[in-house]
């Protein structure tokens, strides 16, 4: 017979979204069990990533902040830049992972790495998981869905895949140093652009777009970039993923089941950025969580309504913008000719 466990709040996944999740459940006074299928906790690349101000206290921990940003240059493919003010910073993305991690394990969580959610029985408020090669029972009050894009709780909830844009980065050296994040509309990036992250004496180049076309549009960003000065002809490191673009899920709640982050579709769909929404909604979730564990029934409601109002005019506004560009992604993303209508709209997707 399967081992049993139990608690009030089961987080699956420990990103941003699971952390964040975890610690505000845990500071309720909930009992968190959170589990991750990786061998660590923490951490999924040491790439340099953008975060806008408002999570800057996430990042206060040492070593996590890499240099500071004050803005974004959108070039047209037409010779045309537009300058936003983007305030933030760029963190290395594994430190950062590792930090919100060690605020879960500080508040009282229960964490458990190499653990895969893999089973699911809603109507008991069951999960299986299985680590070491042995499976066990959870039984839990609440669960938030924190497993990123390819969410197992959203399958075996037989929800169907969120739609995804696929991006590609390289890690290599910056020849002088840059305050902006350099973003690149183009046809040559068809349904998506590239970009450039500064981060000290390295950059991160990327393209976000149809998957076949991003390395060959991903080589030829690098080759003009070196050939003009701005980085080094060495491709220091490399990685790739997958970010939500089609908005929030249709619920974000089944239940006494709650998803955050990229596993609700809280990803901006235009820039892909994640992990400002990733932490609001799993620091609300997880709260929620908490609360409806103790009984107050409309905590999962509240939760719903709190990140519609919080995020869905956003998502919605660009998800209008993204129309012309991807519907429905994949191969469409793909369709050449098509220029993305402006980046600047990364603001919206950090207001409150
Ligand atoms: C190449 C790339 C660059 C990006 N750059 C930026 C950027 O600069 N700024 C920005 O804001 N956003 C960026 N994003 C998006 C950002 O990374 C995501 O939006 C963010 O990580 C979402 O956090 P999350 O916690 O919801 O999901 P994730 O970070 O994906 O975490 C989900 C966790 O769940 C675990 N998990 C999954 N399935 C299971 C299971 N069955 N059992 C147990 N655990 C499981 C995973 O191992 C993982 O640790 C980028 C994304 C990519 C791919």
């Amino acid at each position: 017979m399967a081992e049993t466990d139990e608690c009030d709040v089961l987080v699956v996944g420990l990103g941003p979204a699971g952390a964040a999740a975890a610690t505000a459940a845990a500071k309720a006074g909930a009992r968190v069990l959170a589990v991750e299928r990786r061998q660590a906790l923490g951490g999924v690349s040491n790439c340099p990533e953008f975060i806008p101000i408002p999570l800057g206290l996430h990042a206060a921990t040492d070593h996590v902040v890499i240099q500071n940003i004050v803005g974004s240059r959108d070039h047209r493919s037409n010779g045309d830049q537009a300058e936003n003010l983007l305030p933030g910073c760029v963190v290395n993305r594994d430190a950062f992972d590792r930090a919100l991690v060690d605020f879960s394990r500080a508040a009282g969580a229960r964490l458990q790495h190499n653990a895969v959610f893999a089973g699911l029985d809603a109507d008991h408020s069951e999960a299986t998981l299985s680590r070491d090669g042995r499976s066990f029972v959870v039984r839990y009050r609440a669960l938030v869905a924190a497993d990123g894009h390819a969410s197992a709780v959203a399958r075996l909830l037989g929800l169907r895949p969120l739609i995804k844009m696929y991006t590609l980065r390289y890690r290599v050296a910056l020849m002088a140093p840059l305050q902006a994040v350099e973003v690149w509309l183009s046809p040559k990036y068809p349904g998506g652009y590239a970009w450039l992250i500064p981060a000290g004496k390295h950059a991160v180049i990327a393209t976000g777009m149809a998957q076949e076309l991003a390395e060959a549009a991903l080589r030829d960003l690098h080759k003009q970039l070196h050939e003009a000065g701005i980085v080094g002809s060495a491709i220091l490191g490399h990685s790739a993923g997958a970010v939500p673009v089609e908005g929030l899920r249709q619920k974000l709640t089944h239940g006494n089941i709650l998803f955050a982050g990229d596993a609700g579709g809280l990803a901006h769909p235009l820039t892909g950025a994640g992990i400002h929404p990733a932490v609001v909604s799993g620091e609300a979730a997880g709260r929620a969580a908490a609360e409806w564990s103790t009984g107050h029934l409309g905590a999962i409601p509240a939760y719903e309504a709190k990140m519609r109002g919080q995020f869905g005019e956003t998502m919605s506004r660009a998800l209008r913008r993204r129309e012309p560009l991807q519907s429905p992604v994949g191969a469409e993303l793909g369709r050449p000719g098509l220029e993305a209508s402006g980046w600047s709209v990364v603001r919206g997707a950090f207001e409150p």
